[in-house]
């Protein structure tokens, strides 16, 4: 999977390969796959597991001292999502804990390659 910001169309993983989950802790099979029938389409987000953040992710978590703050692109300062290590979130439907680090879909650009 590929994913592009939305602001300046750079890629954001450097065609890495990198695995997206759903808020069920699934690896997305496309872009629109969710996981959770009761989570808003229009604020979906995508997830990435803590062993597999790319280097520009782990350096921003670090420098937060793995507490929580938001993800920036890294070329262009947009909003693209966040990361919460300190409180756990759960998925709308309640029955599944969320991975900290959080995508917003709407801000970027996910195309299955
Ligand atoms: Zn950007
Ligand atoms: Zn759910």
């Amino acid at each position: 999977m590929e994913m592009k910001c939305k602001h300046c169309r750079k890629d954001l993983f450097n065609k890495e390969p990198i695995q997206l989950l759903t808020s069920h802790g699934e690896i997305k099979q496309n872009s629109t796959d969710i996981g959770c029938g009761s989570t808003n389409d229009s604020e979906s987000s995508s997830y990435i597991a803590t062993e597999n953040m790319p280097k520009w992710i782990a350096d921003i978590v670090n420098q937060e001292s793995w507490t929580k703050g938001r993800l920036n692109c890294p070329y262009c300062n947009n909003r693209i999502g966040s990361f919460n290590f300190v409180n756990e979130q759960k998925c709308n439907c309640g029955q599944f804990i969320t991975l900290p680090v959080r995508i917003t879909n709407s801000k970027v650009d996910i195309s299955h390659k």
